[in-house]
């Protein structure tokens, strides 16, 4: 039996950019429908879970759903560094927590959430423009009609995809993970692994949850590196790596898989009656690859400009034009100068990391953290681009502004 709906606003994709987006415009009045896929929202975990104590205090996620973080540790082959805080400013959040969270935010304010609704094609009216999509649920195909769609599919960018916007992300990252129980952790101190033998276009880590629990990963830069994740992953466990074998007896608990896309800002993300958020936008700073607080807060402005053309009854490509020039005025210089040092990382040999490392060293735990955000104030950056004593560091720094080599 084929089962028709009718809602202001269809949202589809259950991760953090959906369900902010559905959060949102529930607030402002719409009605609205979220669509996900599996059995239940985040269901399989496909990231890390880094963010920022700054941002989740901004969204209100409740505290038993991050672990805090103030010492940032980073080894390369030959050299280490430790860069500690007074106060922890970022955090490693329980993302299925987390996840649900957000979709229960929504929820509350009368979201009807659909879970195993696998969205599989779009519905367009006789001009072309996306009026709705088709979805296999658990009642057979179901329908859903809306006067704005938004694309939250994550990578697939499924609806965006069916439309004929948008191919497959060509840059990507691919990242392999598990959390593990292990017997020594200290749970105030994140590891970044730099160098060829960690991943040869990427980096790997060790992010703790708790006491007693971290998450291990491998991150890979596509196409850059044919290295498969998952199998470095299983042999840097093996050998216990660098600041892995601190970590003494290992025992795995689940296991993570993602792909994040890299391709810089290379979507449209408005069309009539559809906007596209989140990893489906490519809003993620590169330079780590960490989408999450990007996806809750431009989820949440599509959701505003989506009611207020609606509410305007205008929903073409015009009348969304705020929700594009929010967020790329927010974040497109940021993602231009991630990039830069990004593509500067890429090319590191083991001997060169061990001397950005020396650099790394000469920064205080703000600037290194800015830095690791992509968060590049003007003038702090100015200021280590022009007057730092070391030339390595006003190099990279300049980098980042654009004012060096
Ligand atoms: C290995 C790895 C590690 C990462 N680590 C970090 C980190 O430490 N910090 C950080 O901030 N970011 C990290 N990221 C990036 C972060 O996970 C993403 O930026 C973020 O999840 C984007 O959120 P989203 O809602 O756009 O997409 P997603 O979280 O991917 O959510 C998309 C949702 O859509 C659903 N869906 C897909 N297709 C369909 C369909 N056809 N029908 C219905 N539903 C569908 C999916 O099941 C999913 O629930 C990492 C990514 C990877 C791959």
């Amino acid at each position: 039996m084929e089962k028709e709906y009718h809602y202001d606003i269809v949202v589809v994709g259950g991760g953090p950019a959906g369900s902010s987006s559905a959060f949102q415009a529930a607030k402002n009045g719409m009605k609205v429908a979220l669509l996900e896929k599996e059995n239940s929202i985040a269901e399989t975990v496909r990231t890390s879970g880094v963010t920022w104590i700054k941002n989740i205090k901004e969204y209100e996620i409740p505290d038993d759903c991050f672990n805090p973080i103030k010492n940032y540790s980073f080894c390369s082959p030959n050299n280490q560094v430790t860069i500690s805080d007074s106060i922890p400013q970022a955090a490693v959040l329980d993302v299925r927590k987390t996840y649900r969270w957000l979709a229960k935010q929504a929820e509350n304010l009368g979201v009807d959430v659909f879970v195993k609704t696998n969205v599989k094609d779009v519905i367009k009216n006789t001009d072309g423009d996306i009026v709705g999509v088709i979805a296999n649920s658990t009642e057979g195909i179901a329908k859903f009609f809306g006067k704005i769609m938004i694309d939250a599919s994550g990578f697939g960018s499924v609806v965006s995809k069916s439309m004929g916007f948008v191919t497959q992300w060509k840059r990507f990252g691919a990242g392999a993970e598990y959390e593990v129980k292990a017997e020594n952790v200290d749970p105030e101190t994140w590891w970044l692994m730099v160098g060829q033998k960690y991943s040869p276009a990427g980096y790997a880590w060790i992010f703790p949850i708790s006491k007693e629990v971290v998450r291990i990963g491998v991150g890979v830069g596509k196409p850059d590196s044919e290295i498969d994740p998952t199998e470095r992953l299983k042999e840097l466990m093996e050998s216990k790596e660098g600041p892995i074998k601190n970590l003494g007896k290992i025992t795995p608990i689940e296991f993570h898989y993602g792909l994040i896309p890299n391709d810089g800002l290379s979507r449209k993300t408005i069309y009539n009656n559809l906007i596209l958020v989140g990893d489906t936008a490519g809003q993620a700073n590169p330079l780590v690859l960490e989408g999450i607080r990007y996806a809750i807060k431009f989820g949440r402005v599509a959701g505003d400009v989506a009611s207020k053309a609606i509410k305007s009854g205008k929903t073409n490509e015009e009348n969304l034009f705020p929700y594009e020039d929010h967020w790329k005025k927010e974040i497109e210089a940021k993602i231009k100068s991630a990039g830069k040092v990004q593509d500067r990382w890429i090319g590191l040999s083991d001997e060169q990391w061990d001397k950005e490392l020396d650099i790394i060293k000469e920064l205080k735990a703000e600037e290194f953290l800015d830095f690791i955000k992509a968060d590049f104030g003007l003038s702090n950056m100015l200021k280590l681009a022009t007057h730092h004593p070391k030339l390595a560091v006003r190099q990279l720094f300049g980098l980042v502004k654009g004012i060096g080599k």
